[in-house]
């Protein structure tokens, strides 16, 4: 695959380059707060580019509705982001947060393609009917094996990634979240196939920084694995997983560091779900 063709970013300087944001929430997922236009003016104030929103994507066959607009607020959500899209900066970009999850393919994989989507950012939250990064449900910690677990995660993640369905990986190694981690050599072991298959699919992995204002208190995924991700050459892009606009951008600059510290020298930007490779800023 080659990212660089038609690049329409490719003449700009790395100066006008600061990073996009490419993970914002809208009410429409039940845990989020503020208006669309306010996100907006949020990013352009710390003089963001481009903002994506990635709402939680419906699913009609009943996986976890209190987290996710119904299949009938689709179109809500879609004039709410339409009405932000105009030519001014930050550009807006039409997406979503699918969920990865056994049997997810029926419903995803005709309905993804019928709706003009710039990005599809895929993400597992579920192992069978455990939200294990669910704060409620966080105490079923205390009564499973944390290496299994993690397996068990990596295993879904693979498939999402053998679906073809998503365009990169949404807070790879989420399960840290509370401070639950296998062992490293047991990670490389549990992550690095995931993570050749990717490499081979042409995936995107997200660095999300909202791992920061978790009780992990680390950018998603880690230091490690993004550094595994760099000698793959898996494209990566940023998001913050905003909830609020107050949390646009948050923390860019310490998501910037890392991939300059793991060895990234570009980062990608999406349109109409094709990738192009740009310069990572100097400082953010
Ligand atoms: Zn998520
Ligand atoms: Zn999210």
């Amino acid at each position: 695959m080659n990212l660089k063709k038609d690049n329409p970013y490719g003449g700009r300087s790395q100066k006008e380059n600061p990073l996009p944001d490419y993970h914002l929430h809208t009410v429409l997922c039940n845990h989020a707060e503020g208006e669309v236009s306010d996100y907006r003016k949020a990013a352009g104030a710390l003089g963001i580019p481009e903002i994506c929103f990635v709402d939680h994507a419906p699913n009609p066959d009943g996986y976890d509705p209190r987290h996710r607009m119904k299949l009938s607020d689709f179109c809500d959500y879609q004039e709410l982001v339409d009405a932000e899209m105009d030519q001014r900066e930050p550009h807006v970009l039409l997406g979503l947060e699918a969920d990865y999850y056994n049997g997810c393919e029926t419903f995803l994989e005709k309905w993804l393609v019928s709706h003009a989507l710039d990005f599809v950012l895929g993400s597992v939250h579920y192992i069978e009917d455990w939200g294990f990064d669910n704060p409620d449900d966080m105490q079923v910690w205390n009564s499973v094996d944390i290496t299994d677990t993690w397996h068990a995660y990596f295993q879904l993640v693979e498939k999402l990634v053998e679906t073809g369905l998503f365009d990169a990986v949404g807070h790879l190694d989420i399960p840290k979240k509370f401070g639950h981690r296998p062992a490293e050599e047991e990670l490389i072991k549990m992550v690095e196939p995931v993570l050749d298959k990717m490499a081979m699919a042409g995936m995107g992995m997200e660095l999300n920084t909202s791992g920061l204002r978790k009780p992990v208190g680390e950018i998603y995924p880690s230091p490690l694995i993004v550094s595994l991700a760099c000698e793959r050459d898996i494209p990566i892009c940023f998001g913050s997983d905003a909830h609020s606009p107050a949390e646009v951008g948050k923390d860019f600059p310490a998501a910037l560091q890392m991939a300059h510290n793991a060895g990234y020298k570009n980062y990608f930007r999406i349109k109409k779900r094709k990738k192009y490779l740009v310069p990572l800023p100097e400082t953010f």
